[in-house]
C-alpha cells in the first residue's frame, strides 16, 4: 500500500475504526469474564457484548491500543510509517521501541502486515 491508497482508505477516524473492527472480528473476541467467543456488536458504544454473560469488551481492550488515548488514526499512521521502512522490524524490536507487552507487539506486527 502506498501513501495515496493509504490516505484514500483511511481518511477518517471512523474508517480506521471500522477497519480495525473487521480485522478484530477475523481474529475473534474472547470474553474476559467467561471466555465465551460469541458477541453482539454495539455500534453506539464501539463495544462487544458477550452473548453469554453480557459483559462488555471495548474495541480497544485486549489490543495494542488498550491503554492508549491516541486516536485510531494516529495508530494507523504510525503503523503505516513503520511498514514503510525497508529495514523491517522484528517483533522484539517493536516491543522494545514502543514499550509494549508481548501480546501487544504481536498486534503491532499484525497491523503492519495488514497495511
Ligand atoms: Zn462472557
Amino acid at each position: 500500500m502506498n501513501i495515496f491508497s493509504f490516505t484514500a482508505n483511511f481518511d477518517s477516524e471512523e474508517s480506521c475504526r471500522n477497519h480495525f473492527k473487521s480485522e478484530r472480528d477475523k481474529l475473534g473476541v474472547i470474553c474476559q469474564k467467561c471466555s465465551h467467543s460469541e458477541h453482539y456488536w454495539i455500534k453506539s458504544r464501539w463495544s462487544y457484548e458477550c452473548k453469554n454473560c453480557r459483559s462488555r469488551t471495548s474495541l480497544r481492550s485486549g489490543t495494542i491500543m488498550q491503554s492508549s488515548n491516541l486516536s485510531f488514526m494516529i495508530w494507523y499512521k504510525t503503523m503505516f510509517l513503520l511498514s514503510m521502512t525497508k529495514k523491517g522490524f522484528s517483533s522484539k524490536e517493536i516491543q522494545k521501541q514502543l514499550g509494549l507487552k508481548r501480546y501487544e507487539s504481536v498486534w503491532a506486527i499484525g497491523m503492519i502486515a495488514i497495511l
